[in-house]
């Protein structure tokens, strides 16, 4: 576990989320791969935290974890609330570009597992092009969970040592938690809708509106669909304001 040595946690809700910058993320995967070792990442944004509070088989996904990312500028917000400044967003999309830089250099070897069949399919036609990276399999993620250990065991031909899992929380993180350890790769990942992102499909918000915090409010311009979502920020907002207070 990252912790046992290094860094701090800051309790959001009752989850832990490791206090680190992008570089130490990166460093603690690289020494993973290099260790032979096994980790299951979450990255942790704050609807993620909501559906987590008061949902042990949710929570349990999250600080069972070897790695819990801050994601998004809800966790960045909730951090302060309980006196903590957390030091980097380290978003799952961020995340899996510094590993696609890291892993250009390193040669590390990909897999892809998630999102739509055409989806995936040009999200690693692009990954391959953009970042030059080694993907030695992808599949789509939509299957049925009894294809599950068959699915790990392509995986673990593939001799793949990061596996990045898009199927969204908590399909991606239990699919980790359950079948991880059997696709033989070094490091899980769930990174949600991000080969939607890398496939051209849904855009990022432009560096601004990050830094202002509003990537939330770009996506829900460009989808207003996601409205329902969007309503589990200010449940968050208040979960956290209670549970803080409760904490002084
Ligand atoms: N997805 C999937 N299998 C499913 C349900 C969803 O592969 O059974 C994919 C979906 O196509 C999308 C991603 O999971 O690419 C989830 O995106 P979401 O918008 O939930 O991600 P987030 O908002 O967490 O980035």
């Amino acid at each position: 576990m990252l912790n046992e040595n290094k860094t701090d946690k800051v309790e959001i809700l009752g989850l832990k989320v490791d206090n680190i910058t992008m570089t130490e993320a990166a460093a603690f995967i690289e020494d993973t791969i290099a260790d032979g070792n096994f980790a299951r990442v979450v990255t942790l944004n704050a609807e993620i935290a909501y559906l987590s509070y008061d949902d042990k088989d949710k929570a349990s996904l999250v600080n069972g974890a070897d790695l819990v990312t801050p994601d998004g500028s809800g966790i960045m917000w909730a951090g302060e609330q309980y006196g903590c400044v957390i030091k980097e967003r380290v978003s799952g999309i961020d995340l899996t570009e510094k590993l696609f830089s890291v892993g250009q250099k390193k040669n590390y070897k990909f897999y892809c597992l998630g999102a739509k069949e055409e989806v995936v399919k040009a999200a690693v036609s692009n990954i391959e092009k953009k970042y030059n990276v080694n993907v030695v399999g992808w599949r789509n993620g939509y299957f049925p969970l009894e294809e599950s250990e068959s699915i790990a065991r392509e995986i673990k031909s593939s001799g793949a040592q990061i596996l990045l899992v898009a199927m969204g929380f908590p399909r991606q993180d239990k699919w980790i938690a359950d079948y991880g350890a059997l696709t033989g790769v070094n490091v899980a990942i769930g990174i949600g809708g991000s080969f939607d992102v890398f496939a051209g499909l849904v855009k990022r918000a432009p560096v601004i509106w990050q830094r202002l915090r509003l990537e939330w409010l770009y996506r829900l311009l460009k989808d207003p669909r996601r409205i329902k979502r969007v309503l589990n920020l200010p449940k968050f907002m208040r979960a956290v304001k209670k549970d803080a207070a409760q904490r002084r």
